[in-house]
């Protein structure tokens, strides 16, 4: 499994990161100059790449991976099908172990981080220092080896690279319980267990922001910690299977007071948050991790196995059979249902 970290270069000095800019925006020439003579050809073979001369300051190996950046696009746009030529217009230079070394300085507590840039060209070479976060120190830990390949981005944001950490998964586990999770509005996330996580009052702070704000953007930096926290919460200690529903469901969720094209913007973004989360948390756990088709999950009973659309009002879910519930719960355990006890089965809808 791989896990990637960002790096913010910020603390480099002004002339650092000029430097690094300066790279990466003749980078992005050459990668273009690589796709004019590349777009002509219909066929691409690894000879290109020793066989195109350009004019260029980058050392032999940065425009050696330059190329190779290059014929990537040109590959993905005709795999397309698209007709016109592609321009690369992002500064984003995917790098190798031979341009780019991080090391650890566990003596400086203020910089703990340095990336080396070097085999740029022009003869430069770059110490640029970072902090470590705790992500970062997560994955350095035992057996995260960082990957070769590394990428340099520069955005609106600033500076970063992305690095790569690799692991071997651990063996899945053959011990514990099934558990589902229905992923909804009102509560974020209600497993089969009766765990309730989260609520939506981050959802109506968001609501009350100006689109594009400094707040807003603040509020939706929450909303990612308090899915990511959310997911934390999640006993998974007992389980070997996590099961939760495929994607399509979701615009049936997001009831509520907020204007509805909006919430249903926030409940979209929200559900493949969480479902992403919670694949490489079960990824890390050795937990499978399943999705399952939605199948009238918020409109069956779980107890008497009845469907009956009306059964379900607001967050209740109550049947003649005698079940009363919340109806996310009610939910989670036909999830569970359906992933765990009879994944074969599709249910024949029975009007009542
Ligand atoms: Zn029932």
């Amino acid at each position: 499994m791989i896990r990637k970290s960002t790096v913010n270069l910020k603390y480099a000095n002004a002339g650092k990161l000029q430097k690094v800019h300066t790279t990466a925006i003749e980078y992005q020439r050459v990668v273009n100059l690589f796709i004019d003579s590349l777009w002509k050809q219909k066929q691409f073979s690894g000879k290109f790449v020793k066989n195109t001369a350009v004019e260029s300051w980058l050392s032999a190996r940065l425009r050696q991976a330059a190329a190779k950046q290059a014929l990537a696009i040109v590959k993905s746009q005709r795999k397309k099908k698209r007709k016109t030529k592609p321009k690369f217009n992002k500064l984003v230079m995917e790098l190798d172990s031979r341009f780019v070394t991080v090391t650890q300085d566990l003596d400086d507590s203020t910089f703990d981080v340095w990336v080396h840039l070097a085999s740029i060209g022009n003869r430069i070479i770059l110490n640029l220092p970072s902090r470590k976060h705790t992500h970062i120190n997560k994955l350095t830990g035992d057996e995260w080896l960082l990957k070769g390949s590394t990428r340099l981005r520069i955005t609106d944001k600033g500076c970063f690279i992305d690095l790569f950490f690799q692991k071997k998964p651990p063996a899945i586990r053959t011990q514990g319980k099934p558990k589902a999770i229905d992923i909804g509005y009102k509560k974020l996330i209600v497993s089969s267990d009766g765990e309730f996580l989260g609520d939506n009052k981050i959802y109506e702070k968001i609501a009350g922001k100006k689109q594009g704000s400094k707040a807003f953007k603040r509020a939706l930096a929450e909303r990612d910690n308090l899915v990511n926290a959310s997911c934390n919460l999640l006993d998974l200690s007992d389980t070997k299977a996590l099961y939760a529903e495929d994607l399509k469901n979701v615009k049936h969720k997001s009831k509520g007071k907020i204007r509805k094209s909006f919430n249903n913007k926030l409940a979209r973004w929200v559900y493949p948050k969480v479902l992403s989360k919670l694949a490489l948390t079960c990824e890390e756990q050795g937990i499978l991790f399943k999705k399952v088709p939605p199948q009238y999950t918020s409109q069956r009973c779980s107890s008497c196995e009845a469907i009956c659309k009306s059964n379900r009002r607001g967050e209740i879910y109550k049947c003649a059979c005698g079940n009363i519930m919340d109806a996310d719960l009610n939910a989670s355990l036909n999830i569970l249902h359906l992933g765990a006890y009879s994944p074969q089965v599709s249910y024949s809808k029975q009007v009542i």
